[in-house]
C-alpha cells in the first residue's frame, strides 16, 4: 500500500470521475480514505452527488452548465 496520501486538491480534482467511477481501484480506496478522514471533501462529495441527482431527475440531456460553474464558484470560495 503506498504511503503517499491524496491531498485535498487532488481528490477535488478527481472528485467527478470518482464519482463516474471511472478511476482505478487502487485511486478510488485512496478517495475513500481521504473522505472519511476529511470532513470538507466529504461534504464536498455529498454536495457533488446531491447535485448530480438534482440534474439526472430533472430529465435534461445537458448539464445546465451556468449552474454548474456558479456552484462550483461557490464551492470554490469556501
Ligand atoms: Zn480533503
Amino acid at each position: 500500500m503506498s504511503e503517499n496520501p491524496l491531498t485535498c486538491e487532488e481528490v477535488v480534482q478527481q472528485l467527478f470521475t470518482y464519482l463516474d467511477g471511472d478511476v482505478d481501484d487502487t485511486r478510488s480506496v485512496e478517495i475513500d480514505r481521504h473522505l472519511e478522514a476529511c470532513r470538507e471533501c466529504c461534504s464536498r462529495l455529498e454536495f457533488e452527488k446531491r447535485l448530480r441527482k438534482k440534474i439526472q431527475g430533472s430529465g435534461t440531456q445537458q448539464a445546465p452548465e451556468r449552474l454548474y460553474r456558479r456552484v462550483r464558484r461557490i464551492l470554490d470560495q469556501s
